[in-house]
């Protein structure tokens, strides 16, 4: 069967196996090599094919246990994020981290150390996390979490599927007094700009800058920055009268049925979206407004299948991270020498990122920018200049984005591999366990 990540590109034929339940993962495991987890295929590039064989966990689909006093919740690794969201945020629980997708697996989340609005703050999903079991290479069952097996533990955080199948993971939601964020939004005229609104909101829970990367010049890094705090019951009381608390989720809204032809995104049709985007969001800008928990986390979900607006030959994400020392100079030459390519579509992602525990995660204090390129030797021939500049800064690119990097650029950007590698080979996952990912990257 041939499978790719969210990004369409690349894609590998290989054999697809089921693991129907907990029990049955162990034999799969322990028969096959060169396997991996696959959750719900939301990583961009190759992260989630296994080098022959891919074990979909989806069907591991339980929730399994919650304690309403704590908030503590254990769950199969298969489950996804939105069925957690529609059976817990109208009781008063929201998760601790949320990528920008609700369409992920908990065991997707753990395996990539997700990290959200508020990584500055609260750190990734796997910061989260209590203990997780895992089925090992050989199939038997360790737990795992910070007093057991805790180096196995840190390696499985961020570790891409490489050190075992996440069977089940426990972990806390936190209280909302609503469905609902008081968002602020300020508007930023260059880089500069949107680096000082980041900093002036990062005491909010949640800080975002997005980017629109076609501007150029004094314009370069014109951005929106939206801070927001889950709203009280009292400020839902104030600023939306008679509004419910929690409203449910909503449903996608719009689809996009065909591969659109590559020519459709020209960077007219991008710039124009873009304007349209800055000026709408600048309307907007000052008086803080309530915005639901679905469009302000997962703008994008609102668009089923948007990944084939980039036509048939798919794309790439570039999301790096550049220490906080160096981050401000180096982004700009990085979004300066994109906004000149006029490669980049859309819209760019800005956040703060804080430190991260996994020995092969992605977060470490700085900032961390991501956008999204449709695929081609231009585009890959840009990247790998940009590479160059994110590695002389000390930084690194996030491997759940990552399709197209060189093995010299993993290593300089991954200081705890050498230990991850130790890990791997002293639990016998070297050469049985890998993913597309792994094989390209020598992991
Ligand atoms: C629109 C969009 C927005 C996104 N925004 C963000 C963001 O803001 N922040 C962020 O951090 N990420 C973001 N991502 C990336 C996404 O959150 C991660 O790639 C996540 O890992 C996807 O989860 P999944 O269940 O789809 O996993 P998959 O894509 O299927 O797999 C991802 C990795 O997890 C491993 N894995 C999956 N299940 C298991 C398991 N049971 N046991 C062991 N390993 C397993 C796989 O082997 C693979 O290495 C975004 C992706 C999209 C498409």
């Amino acid at each position: 069967m041939e499978l790719s990540g969210w990004g369409r590109y690349p894609r590998h034929r290989g054999v697809v196996v089921r693991a129907e339940d907990p029990g049955a993962v162990k034999g799969l495991v322990a028969s096959h090599s060169g396997i991996v987890a696959r959750g719900n295929g939301r990583a961009y590039g190759d992260a989630a094919i296994g080098e022959t064989t891919t074990l979909l966990a989806r069907p591991l689909d339980r929730m399994r246990r919650f304690e309403a006093e704590t908030g503590r919740l254990t769950v199969e690794a298969g489950v996804l994020l939105s069925d957690i969201l529609d059976a817990f945020v109208p009781r008063g629980f929201f998760p601790p981290v949320v990528p920008g997708t609700k369409l992920v697996t908990v065991g997707g989340m753990i395996a990539a150390d997700v990290h959200g609005k508020n990584h500055h703050r609260d750190g990734g999903f796997g910061d989260h996390v209590e203990e997780l079991t895992l089925a090992m290479p050989s199939g038997e069952r360790w737990r795992c979490s910070r007093d057991e097996n805790p180096e196995l533990f840190a390696a499985t955080i961020g570790g891409m599927g490489l050190t075992g199948v996440i069977l089940d993971a426990t972990f806390r939601l936190k209280r909302i007094e609503s469905g609902w964020l008081r968002q602020r939004t300020l508007v930023a005229e260059d880089l500069a700009g949107a680096f000082a609104a980041l900093e002036e909101t990062s005491s909010a829970t949640y800080s975002v800058a997005w980017i629109d990367c076609l501007a150029k010049g004094a314009k370069l890094g014109r951005s929106l920055i939206y801070a927001a705090e889950h709203a009280s019951a009292e400020e839902v009381a104030t600023l939306r009268p008679g509004a419910p608390l929690f409203a449910k989720g909503k449903p996608g809204r719009l689809g996009v049925p065909l591969d659109l032809p590559a020519f459709t995104l020209n960077s007219l049709s991008v710039a124009a979206f873009n304007e349209l985007y800055f000026r709408r969001g600048a309307a907007k800008a000052g008086d803080p407004a309530l915005v639901h928990w679905d469009p302000y986390f997962f703008p994008l979900d609102g668009v089923g299948n948007w990944n084939r607006i980039y036509g048939g030959h798919g794309f790439v994400q570039h999301q790096c991270v550049i220490p906080a020392e160096s981050a401000k100079p180096v982004l700009a030459e990085i979004l300066g020498r994109f906004a000149r390519a006029g490669k980049a579509s859309f819209l760019a992602v800005l956040k703060q990122l804080g430190p991260s525990s996994g020995t092969i995660s992605f977060g470490m204090a700085g900032y961390t920018l991501a956008l999204d390129l449709q695929v081609s030797d231009e585009v890959f021939t840009l990247l790998d200049e940009i590479d160059g500049l994110v590695v002389a800064a000390g930084g690194r690119l996030y491997l759940a984005k990552d399709a197209r990097q060189s093995r010299a650029t993993f290593e300089a950007g991954y200081p705890g591999l050498a230990a991850f590698r130790d890990m791997r080979r002293g639990i016998g996952a070297e050469g049985r366990l890998s993913s597309r990912l792994s094989a390209r990257l020598g992991i």
